[in-house]
């Protein structure tokens, strides 16, 4: 069947699905997004997915010209339409076509895009055996320029760290913040254990608050495990005993190995192996 693409409430074949090139989304960046994924036919964490995509709108100031409810059933809708039950969601809201120039207020019609996929991030075996990452000289967005917090179209920062990992020979960076503490993934947030607590950056180390992160998070305290959202530095990561990367895309991958350390034993750890399975009974129930 072909992919049915949501804009502003019609559904298009991939081929049709077509946005101007004069929109701000293309021209600058201009605009949120968020990703989602289906387990057996039902849509994780859609409400705070939604919630986020309308904090990161409101932190840049774009109305998105429906309610949460309404985005909510807009995506349902596609999932339906594209007859999904497991896979990955993008949901996109661009400021829209405007002028050549930077002024949004010239942009009036935000374009609201869903886009209903697969998505294999990493390969299955390496969820098994772990990854390798290393920390990356492109530092996170400094806070005070474009906020971590707001999930923007604009992954170019990102981006330059992913090609910093690549031509390392690894999967993922770890990023460190303009303070050179660590901060997270390209796509996904940094946890570790040390002595049987789990210790994850904290929001104002210049983060996105994953959805994956909190409700791992949620998981280790259900779970009476000890969770430190505390200031990480590659001291901590490299004395660590587990690390492992969350997001929604990523789901719970083990670290093995950082800057050609290894990390613990080598192999995925007994905690981050419980958090995974707890993470994906709870996607799946
Ligand atoms: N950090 C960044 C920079 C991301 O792009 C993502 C993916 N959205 C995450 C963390 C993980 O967030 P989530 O668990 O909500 O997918």
């Amino acid at each position: 069947m072909a992919a049915k693409i949501y804009i502003n409430g019609k559904m298009y074949d991939k081929a049709d699905a077509k946005i101007s090139v004069y929109d701000h989304g293309l021209l600058y960046g201009d605009g949120v997004f968020e990703g989602l994924r289906i387990y057996g036919g039902k849509v994780f964490k859609l409400k705070e997915h939604v919630r986020r995509l309308y904090s990161s709108a409101r932190a840049i100031k774009l109305e998105i010209p429906m309610s949460q409810g309404q985005v909510a059933e807009a995506v349902e809708m596609t999932v339906k339409a594209n007859e999904k039950r497991d896979g990955y969601i993008r949901l996109i809201v661009t400021r829209g076509a405007g002028y050549l120039g930077l002024d949004p207020r010239k942009s009036t019609n935000p374009q609201v895009i869903i886009i209903v996929d697969d998505i294999t991030l990493y390969p299955p075996e390496l969820y098994e055996n772990g990854i390798e990452i290393v920390t990356v000289s492109t530092i996170r967005n400094h806070p005070a320029a474009l906020s971590p917090r707001i999930k923007s179209l604009n992954y170019l920062n990102n981006i330059l760290a992913q090609m910093e990992a690549v031509q390392s020979g690894c999967f993922e960076a770890l990023m460190l913040n303009h303070k050179g503490e660590v901060s997270e993934g390209t796509a996904d947030n940094f946890f570790l254990v040390k002595d049987g607590v789990v210790r994850t950056p904290p929001i104002d180390a210049g983060i996105l608050e994953g959805i994956t992160r909190d409700t791992v998070i949620e998981l280790a305290k259900s779970a009476k495990i000890e969770v430190q959202e505390i200031a990480l530095t590659r001291f901590d990561v490299f004395a660590a005993d587990e690390c492992f990367l969350t997001g929604t895309a990523a789901e719970v991958v083990p670290v093995v190995k950082c800057d050609g350390r290894v990390i613990g034993t080598g192999k995925p750890g007994p905690i981050t192996k419980q958090l995974r399975e707890q993470f994906y009974s709870l996607a799946r129930s």
